[in-house]
């Protein structure tokens, strides 16, 4: 399982869908390395909320991405709280899974809804005060399926895909300010969004992979929390793919 030691002592930091799974791990990992970590997240933290080795203890805002006033509210008041934000984790997702000829516009638009106009929302907000504190690291979680193609995935794999080009483009609108944005690219991690997938799926993406297993959330929060890290200063624009092989 991967692990990354780094300092984050005193710095700020904004996790989006950190109640469960991926976000759940990458709060964990930010508070042991001693950041004062904000989640965000629509459904409630579980009774792991913290845990004996975290240096801080993390902050839940009950908020949903798609409220776009409620984003602004609760940017503007850790902001205001904390004086600065350096680091944020743009992590939240949701799946319709259907094939595209029976995928419904309401299925479609809540997966946009979340996945990309949910992100660039709070990575909007962010940014301001990013750019007037000239710096800030700021990853967006996508997924090997932003990069393929995938069956049944028409809204999700559109959503990662723009997702994508968003952390290219923010790259080179806040770089000069000393702002970097990446973004990891995980394949199938084992979480509740992939826990209720069909058995043969996840043996399929198993077998797919050059190291045999599947993620744990944990591998995908090391990565994030190196691009996070000074080691990455010089690192921005990229998609860092955490899969295990399942891609290559
Ligand atoms: P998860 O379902 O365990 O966690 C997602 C979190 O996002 C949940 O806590 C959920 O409440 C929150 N969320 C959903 N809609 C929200 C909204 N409108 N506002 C605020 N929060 C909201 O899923 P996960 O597997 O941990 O996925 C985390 C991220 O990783 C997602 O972006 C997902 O697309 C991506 N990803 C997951 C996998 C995988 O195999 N699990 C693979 C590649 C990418």
């Amino acid at each position: 399982m991967g692990h990354l030691r780094a300092d984050f002592d005193g710095d700020v930091a904004i996790v989006t869908g950190a109640a469960s799974g991926i976000g759940r791990a990458i709060l964990a990992a930010l508070c042991r390395a001693g950041a004062r970590v904000h989640g965000l997240d629509v459904a409630a933290p579980g009774p792991e909320a913290t845990e004996d080795d975290f240096r801080t203890a993390p902050v839940h805002h009950a908020v949903d991405l798609c409220d776009a006033e409620a984003v602004e509210r609760v940017i503007a008041e850790i902001a205001r709280a904390e004086s600065r934000i350096d680091l944020l984790v743009n992590n939240a997702g949701i799946a319709r899974d259907r094939a595209l000829w029976k995928l419904a516009d309401e299925e479609w638009q809540a997966v946009l809804d979340v996945n990309l106009t949910g992100a660039f929302r709070v990575l909007r907000a962010v940014a301001s005060h990013m750019r007037a504190s000239g710096r800030g690291r700021i990853v967006q979680v996508a997924s090997i399926n932003g990069l393929r193609g995938k069956f049944g995935q028409a809204a999700y794999s559109a959503s990662k895909a723009g997702l994508i080009g968003l952390t290219r483009t923010a790259a080179r609108e806040l770089g000069p300010r000393g702002i970097t944005v990446n973004a990891v690219a995980p394949g199938m991690i084992e979480t509740a969004m992939t826990r209720t997938l069909p058995a043969e799926i996840r043996e399929r993406a198993r077998d797919e992979s050059a190291l045999g297993r599947l993620g744990r959330p944990e591998d995908v929060a090391a990565c994030v929390l190196f691009l996070l890290s000074e080691a990455a200063a010089h690192v921005t624009g990229t998609v860092l793919v955490v899969d295990g092989g399942q891609t290559t």
